[in-house]
């Protein structure tokens, strides 16, 4: 018979970025079933991983006590011997007295003999702000360097540099919910219905009333059905595309010139360079018909209201940073911002990419995106903090890798992420993370970094803990405890705090709730945010006073830059760090899947989306399978100048013939052994949206 819960806790979904509220039912500290909520972002909507993508934590995987690696058992690069259900093949069981002060003690042993900038550590954008707080905080005080950051440096870390230089702020505009109000939209370089499932029903429901949807991708998606347009611009020409956009708006008149005069700053070189990308020079280069070019231009310039939202697809190339710094313009230069319906949304990955961002656990700057070579922020966070810091900027996600491989990063201390799977070139990543002294994971389950790992620490699942967490929109919203961590496994707060008591800091937070109250007193754009409001509601920041509303829709009369005008950037077109040739003649572009979650770590410890998805694949053009001999379902070799992979291959017709579509969520086809590491100059973003490879049966 049907089991009935003996409580229900009210909660947020453990995974994207459109922050759902929900609530568990639990019975005897077990997940029965999950509800949706009437929360600001979804108004009772779930999607397939929020509904039933909850039985991970039940998982007979967890990890339940402390592990400490065996002597014996070297870090090869290559995984022999790695199953995840069996620590024993790599680890041995010890007590958290004992693993805690392993941990400790090795970093202890590398500050004392290298020094601080030998410490990294990589936080979570899948923990709460509380938790990413303390981390960075430990990082900082205790590691004492700001080598310091997390999975935004590989999803938006183009966006929030292109934003802060922009407009002063790297978190959207207005929020998503809010295309019900936009007569046009343009989404780029993302598929909501995949990866911001009820975003995309807040997407399809505006159009159902009118709203006319643009969509910018080299791939089809399921939303291409709903679009007025699709433009289906060649992998890597945003640039090429978005400025002939620009050009048109301008040769024909459509800007917005009272907004430019008084909103914006160097507009005039804006369209001086802008002058050489009409709609017919770059045809050849993004493949789009001049006609086309100026149609769209012209349907975005003259709406009333119009909004853009993106994703990876822009942000995760060398070129990031220049493509959001092309939407920016095109935003500015229309006016279409600071209104119902208008504006700039980067679609969020994580559920608390943003708030993990915000709160600080990023190596340049401090929380509320102050930065560490700033004198004051810097003496803000000495007060607050009592001790002295870092002027030096850290390093960021892939070169806190790299340095491990070259020697230079010694001791790395991991939460809740896994960079085996996650970061670019991942035999090299790999590689770097067995090179490392010293390697503490804290985690949930024996991940691929934990493979490397010197002493693991099980932590807590997200119904085991409570704390706020900040979707896509600024929405700063409480997830609650539902149910006890599994055997030893104990609360990421609690782990934190023994790794910095070990290091002399003297830390007594017995909540998330202190820990909230302290970031109010170092983040003005949460300071009236006080816990007891969160408990009844959602509250998006800015909100500085208690009492404020919070503000859903910013930049409404000036922008937070100094000026208080936006700075309009002109971009070039950069071409991608490796582009196909006779040996790797094939576009690779990697990306996600509905029923998986970045390295899958919990969606394939999910009963029901492990059924749903079981395998890795990759996507391949009807043409391109026939051209090379190939069926459906047959086994390829998929090969770049950095790995190679065997996996199924499956009839894909979204996915442009000459390009292959993998999601990266598969350990046994890690598309990441393919991709390339190559950094945005300004974000550091790596190019995993672009690389060279060839196919072949295996
Ligand atoms: Fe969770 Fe995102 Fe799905 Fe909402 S749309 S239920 S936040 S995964």
């Amino acid at each position: 018979g049907l089991e009935v819960p003996d409580k229900q806790v009210k909660s947020v979904c453990p995974y994207c970025g459109v922050g759902c509220q929900l609530t568990y039912n639990v019975k005897d500290n077990k997940i029965l079933f999950v509800d949706g909520r009437d929360g600001p972002a979804n108004q009772s909507r779930l999607c397939v991983k929020g509904r039933f993508g909850f039985d991970y934590v039940h998982n007979s995987e967890r990890l339940t006590k402390p592990l400490i690696r065996r002597s014996d058992v070297p870090k090869n690069v290559d995984y022999i011997d790695f199953d995840p259900a069996n620590p024993g093949t790599i680890f041995r069981e010890a007590s958290w007295d004992e693993a805690l002060d392993f941990a400790a003690d090795g970093l202890k042993k590398i500050l004392k003999e290298n020094g601080g900038e030998a410490l990294a550590g990589l936080g979570s954008a899948k923990g709460s702000n509380e938790e990413a707080y303390l981390f960075q905080k430990l990082i900082r005080t205790g590691f004492k360097t700001n080598n310091v950051d997390h999975c935004t440096r590989l999803c938006h870390a183009s966006s929030v540099i292109a934003l802060l230089e922009g407009v002063g702020s790297g978190a959207v505009s207005n929020p998503m919910g809010d295309v019900s109000n936009a007569d046009v939209i343009i989404i780029t370089g993302a598929n909501p219905t995949v990866n911001h499932p009820v975003g995309a029903s807040w997407m399809k429901n505006a159009i159902k009333n009118g709203t006319k949807l643009i969509l910018l991708d080299p791939r089809r998606s399921e939303l291409t059905r709903h679009a007025t347009h699709h433009v289906a611009f060649k992998p890597a020409s945003d640039v090429a595309l978005l400025n002939a956009m620009m050009h048109v708006i301008i040769k024909e008149d459509l800007t917005d010139k009272a907004f430019i005069e008084s909103r914006t700053e160097n507009y005039e070189e804006l369209a001086a360079h802008l002058e050489s990308y009409s709609p017919e020079a770059m045809e050849p280069v993004c493949g789009i018909k001049a006609d086309k070019i100026r149609e769209i231009a012209r349907l975005y310039a003259t709406a009333d209201n119009a909004m853009i939202l993106w994703g990876m697809g822009v942000s995760q190339h060398i070129h990031g940073t220049d493509n959001v710094r092309c939407l920016i313009s095109l935003c500015m230069i229309t006016g279409q911002i600071g209104r119902e319906g208008t504006g700039l949304h980067p679609l969020r990955g994580q559920n608390n990419v943003q708030g993990a961002s915000d709160v600080g656990l990023i190596p340049m700057v401090f929380p509320d995106y102050q930065p560490v070579t700033n004198e004051q922020a810097r003496h803000r966070f000495e007060t607050l903090w009592g001790t002295e810091l870092s002027d030096k900027v850290g390093l960021t996600t892939v070169e806190i890798v790299n340095e491990a491989y070259n020697g230079n990063v010694k001791g790395l201390y991991v939460e809740g992420e896994n960079p085996a799977m996650s970061d670019p070139d991942s035999n090299h990543a790999r590689a770097g993370l067995a090179k490392l002294d010293h390697l503490i994971v804290q985690d949930i389950f024996l991940t691929e970094t934990a493979y490397y790992a010197d002493v693991v620490l099980p932590a807590s699942a997200f119904p085991e803990k409570t704390g706020t967490f900040v979707n896509s929109d600024r929405s700063v919203q409480l997830g609650r405890q539902a149910l006890d961590p599994p055997g030893e496994a104990k609360q990421d707060l609690w782990i934190i705090q023994e790794i910095a008591k070990r290091l002399g800091l003297d830390w007594q937070y017995d909540s998330a709730e202190p820990v909230f109250n302290e970031m109010r007193q170092g983040m003005d754009s949460i300071a009236g945010i006080t816990w007891d409001r969160l408990q009844n509601e959602s509250v998006t920041y800015p909100c500085k006073e208690e009492g404020d509303a919070g503000s859903p829709i910013i930049f409404t009369d000036s922008f937070p830059t100094q000026s208080g005008k936006a700075l309009l950037v002109p971009a070039a077109i950069v071409a991608p760090d490796e582009t196909p040739d006779q040996e790797y003649p094939f576009v690779l572009i990697t990306g996600r899947q509905l029923e998986h979650w970045h390295t899958g770590s919990m969606t394939r410890r999910a009963s029901t989306l492990d059924a749903l998805e079981p395998e890795a694949y990759v996507a391949v053009n009807q043409r391109d399978l026939l051209s090379l001999g190939l069926e459906a379902g047959d086994t390829l070799k998929l090969q770049s100048r950095r790995g190679e992979i065997t996996v199924k291959t499956r009839i894909d017709d979204l996915t442009p013939a000459g390009t292959v579509y993998m999601p990266f969520c598969y350990f046994e086809g890690a598309a990441n052994q393919l991709t390339n590491a190559a950094l945005d100059p300004d974000a550091k973003i790596a190019e995993v949206k672009y690389c060279a490879v060839r196919i072949s049966a295996a």
